[in-house]
């Protein structure tokens, strides 16, 4: 495995300079592994030294650490010699420490480097006669250095938005600079829950598969993101619709009003992963489905519109399967005809972006690649069987137990972390004093449809 990042080990945003926000974006119920239910003392949004702990606990229970090898630089990934008829690959490393070079030949080579850790820095006329400073939110650090000066943060991302409101708490002055606007969220939704707790579930999420993206992103807009934060009242209200970029997520903007990546993989042989009129070729975003083996993947290499972690992980469950040989993937004609719809589809509905390949919804998403090696849910059979189970399911948030539910390495504890999740969600906000709070699911139920159709 090239890279050990969050999606791997979740090692921390701690390390991450672009992190100003004290916390993360996603709920720790959102984002949590599929094994090992967050503790409910952490924050909702969980602060850095939390998800250091998160990962580190669980890294040190399933004693991970051993299978790490760190201080090491991939150097180059290429097919072996005999590649064609083996599926091996030849790696080269540099230990950072020593410099020392040296070659292994793999069965397998998963990467997983992220594709946020490349800055673009676009240039513009007449920069160079720019007396003052020019960094690119990757480098930055702190914000002290801009004590009384005047800054502009050029694009409106979730990090140009952190640095133009941490930022403004020192300068004199900030002004956001913003091509096409955004739509703002806050951390907080409806109720006081987490604004993903609410949002991301299959129910309102399968109204995807019903209606056009640019209907769905009109009933968010209108009935959810407006009584938040009326874009209008500010000048960034944009031309797409929410479901056509990701939404930017900052608490501030309301009170205070250099970023951009692009991805590569130097170290990968010419010719594997590829971009062929705007579309780049990896089958669900994992595979190059030209090689006649599925030796090599990538994986966290995707756009989400949701929390990161539960695909990621679950793209890991699908790829171990595949590299032990127990899934196979479909010809190489499906798998190309696969990658054109998703960038076709994309185009339609996305504003133009270098990545277009890479979104994904993260509910239909998960539950494609779960269904890929038979963890996906048989909700038919759950609503027979187990309906407080099914109601949660499909009406209560998309949590990632649920693919422990059934399959390979399913776990006994699933049924349960789903069905007190709300409990682990609500203890920081109650101090534990939550009875009452969690209400019984069908009341929670008839009291949605009832919101929905009169007020939401
Ligand atoms: C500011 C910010 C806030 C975010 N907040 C959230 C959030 O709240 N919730 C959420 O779900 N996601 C969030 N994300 C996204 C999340 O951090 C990424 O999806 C996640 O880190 C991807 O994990 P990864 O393991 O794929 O890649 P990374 O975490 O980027 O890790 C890649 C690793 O590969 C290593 N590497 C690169 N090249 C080589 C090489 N040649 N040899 C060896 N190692 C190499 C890198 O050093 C790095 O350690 C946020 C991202 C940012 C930038």
């Amino acid at each position: 495995m090239v890279g050990h990042g969050v999606t791997e080990k979740m090692p921390t945003k701690e390390f991450h300079p672009l992190c100003l926000q004290p916390s993360l974006t996603t709920a720790k119920e959102m984002g949590a592994l599929s094994t090992y239910p967050p503790r409910k003392e952490f924050n909702n949004f969980m602060r850095h030294h939390e998800l250091l702990k998160y990962v580190s606990e669980f890294a040190a229970e399933r004693d991970l650490l051993r299978h790490f090898q760190f201080n090491t630089e991939v150097m180059q990934v290429k097919r072996s010699d005999d590649y064609e008829k083996s599926g091996k690959w030849v790696v080269t490393v540099r230990n950072t420490q020593t410099a020392k070079v040296t070659t292994d030949v793999y069965d397998g080579v998963i990467i997983g480097v992220g594709h946020i850790n490349r800055p673009k820095i676009p240039t513009y006329f007449g920069q160079n006669t720019f007396k003052g400073q020019i960094m690119h939110t990757h480098s930055l650090r702190g914000v002290q250095s801009f004590q009384n000066k005047t800054v502009i943060v050029v694009g409106m991302g979730c990090s140009g938005l952190d640095a133009a409101v941490e930022t403004s708490t020192v300068a004199k002055q900030v002004y956001l600079s913003t091509r096409s606007g955004a739509h703002v969220i806050n951390r907080v939704g409806p109720s006081g829950y987490p604004y993903d707790y609410t949002l991301l579930r299959f129910y309102l999420m399968a109204l995807l598969y019903i209606f056009p993206a640019t209907f769905v992103s009109w009933i968010f807009e209108t009935f959810y993101l407006d009584q938040l934060f009326n874009h209008k009242l500010y000048p960034v209200k944009p031309k797409h619709h929410i479901l056509q970029k990701d939404p930017v997520l900052n608490d501030h903007i309301s009170s205070k009003i250099l970023s951009g990546y692009t991805w590569k993989f130097p170290f990968l042989e010419e010719g594997i992963i590829v971009q062929e009129e705007g579309k780049i070729n990896l089958y669900k975003c994992m595979f190059p489905p030209h090689l006649p083996h599925a030796s090599l993947l990538v994986i966290g290499f995707l756009l989400p519109f949701g929390p990161g972690f539960p695909p990621g992980e679950l793209q890991c469950r699908w790829a171990a399967q595949v590299l032990a040989g127990n899934c196979k993937l479909p010809s190489q004609e499906v798998m190309f005809k696969d990658i054109k719809q998703r960038y076709e589809t994309n185009l339609k509905r996305y504003a133009p972006c270098d990545k277009m390949s890479l979104r994904v919804d993260m509910v239909p998403y998960c539950n494609d690649i779960a269904s890929q090696f038979g963890v996906k849910p048989n909700l038919l059979k759950i609503l027979l069987t187990d309906p407080m189970l099914f109601f949660k399911l499909v009406f209560g948030p998309f949590l990632s137990y649920q693919f422990r539910l059934q399959g390979p390495y399913a776990w006994d504890g699933a049924r349960d972390a789903i069905m007190t999740a709300e409990k682990r969600m609500l203890y920081p906000l109650t101090k534990g004093k939550s009875d009452g709070i969690d209400e019984n699911i069908y009341i929670n139920f008839i009291k949605r449809i009832v919101r929905f159709i009169f007020l939401w």
